[in-house]
């Protein structure tokens, strides 16, 4: 019998497995797929030391009316899965508050800022030092008044956390990326960002390397958890397979389990579309088009181009809209080249009303363990959560763990 079955092998499940293990666990790692094929596949790869403060809703009306009458492309949301999503909505907006978001930014950078140091020892251990880059990244923008207002807001965000981010006038963002077309008003320059050229494969090497120091992967149905005797079961390719404690680590398809165990989530699935294209001229860094609401990152496939936000219902068929309008607008400052032939991807962000990622213990549940929610920035923040996982399962309390944990949060994860 394993001690800590993990349930979900994306960025956040591959790593508390390696965590755990690296405590001295005996620990089996199960998902229906093979690791990281999901939404820790899709993603734009940012690895991101400098995302201080997790994405607030907006409250001013001229950016809520520019969504309403669907003026942008960073967001878009489809009017008939409104009532549907409205009450988590309502919540994201008042946590969106200044005084709020305030409060959540003070324990959110507490965990960002350590996730480049959590990643470096796994991405020596695993052999990735080649498909990392420690470029940061270029976020441009066309018009001076964007440009502007973004440079204002870095003076708080260097005052307040030290970030590394260099704003730049339309001339410097030129010199800073040759290959961009035509000019922009300006941009910034974030450091404290790595990039993946393959985020998918970036987590498969963690999930290679938690087995070749011992540990399991086995192919299974997360939704046949249930409590045995003496801790939980779980049933996999290779039969049921017990461990006295169990960690949901399912991104976006948390919140199924739990309401099968009786505990409702309130989750918010911010859907993102990605695609490759052949681009002739390599970027000399990823870079954000702002006003085109796309992330454009050179992966190993390609230039992969990945969109911001689209609030349809999770089982909405595909709409690649987005990320043919971002496409679109991104071609006039880069040439992007052909798109690659691939069946379209998206995923969910599987955001929480809070913001927060939910660590630690399940009430009431002995030996059930949650770690999920990590919204935009789960690549990031994979080993950083398995640490504080790691921590709480170990018996430690902080003042982190308290408001990282479902207890605190009965917004988030409640009794149904
Ligand atoms: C377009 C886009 C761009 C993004 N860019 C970035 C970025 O640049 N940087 C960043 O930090 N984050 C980014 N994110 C967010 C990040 O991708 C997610 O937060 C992160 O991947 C979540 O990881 P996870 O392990 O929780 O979920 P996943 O990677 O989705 O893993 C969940 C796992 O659970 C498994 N599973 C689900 N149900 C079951 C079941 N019933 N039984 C067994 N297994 C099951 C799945 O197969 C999957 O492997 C982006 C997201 C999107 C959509």
């Amino acid at each position: 019998m394993a001690e800590v079955l993990v349930l979900g092998a994306g960025m956040v499940g591959v790593a508390a497995a390696l965590e755990l293990q690296t405590r001295g666990h005996a620990v089996v790692l199960v998902d229906r797929r093979g690791p990281g094929e999901e939404t820790s596949f899709g993603n734009a790869g940012f690895v991101q030391g400098e995302a201080v403060e997790p994405y607030a809703m907006p409250r001013d009306l001229r950016t809520l009316a520019a969504y309403a009458v669907g003026r942008t492309n960073d967001l878009v949301y489809d009017p008939s899965a409104l009532p549907r999503l409205a009450p988590v909505l309502w919540r994201y907006f008042r946590n969106s508050a200044p005084a709020r978001h305030r409060r959540i930014s003070a324990v959110y950078a507490q965990l960002v800022q350590r996730a480049l140091a959590d990643h470096a020892p796994l991405i020596e251990a695993a052999g990735q030092e080649p498909h990392i880059r420690r470029t940061g990244y270029l976020q441009i923008w066309r018009d001076a008044r964007g440009a502007e207002a973004a440079a204002a807001e870095t003076v708080r965000l260097i005052r307040e956390y030290d970030v590394t981010v260099t704003a730049l006038d339309g001339a410097a963002v030129a010199a800073a990326e040759p290959a961009l077309k035509r000019p922009v008003a300006g941009g910034l320059l974030w450091g404290d960002c790595w990039t993946s050229d393959d985020p998918g494969a970036l987590t498969v090497a963690y999930a290679e390397l938690f087995t070749r120091r011992g540990g399991t992967v086995l192919r299974g149905e997360a939704a046949s958890l249930a409590r045995t005797g003496a801790g939980w079961q779980v049933d996999t390719a290779s039969g049921p397979v017990g461990a006295a404690q169990a960690v949901i680590a399912l991104g976006p398809w948390a919140p199924d389990l739990l309401a099968r165990l009786g505990w409702r989530v309130a989750m918010l699935w911010k859907r993102g579309y990605h695609g490759h294209f052949a681009a002739p001229v390599r970027l000399q860094r990823p870079l954000i088009d702002a006003d085109a609401g796309v992330v454009l990152s050179p992966m190993r496939r390609g230039l992969r181009i990945a969109t911001g936000a689209a609030l349809v219902a999770r089982d909405a068929p595909s709409d690649p809209g987005q990320l043919l309008r971002g496409a679109c607008a991104a071609s006039e400052l880069v040439e992007i080249g052909t798109r690659i032939a691939e069946p379209q991807w998206f995923g969910h962000r599987p955001c929480l009303p809070d913001m927060l990622p939910l660590v630690g213990a399940v009430p009431g549940e002995p030996g059930l363990w949650v770690d999920f929610g990590h919204g935009h920035q789960g690549f990031t923040l994979g080993p950083t959560t398995a640490r504080l996982l790691a921590d709480a399962m170990a018996g430690a309390r902080t003042e982190l763990l308290a408001a990282l944990a479902p207890a605190a949060r009965p917004e988030v994860m409640r009794a149904a």
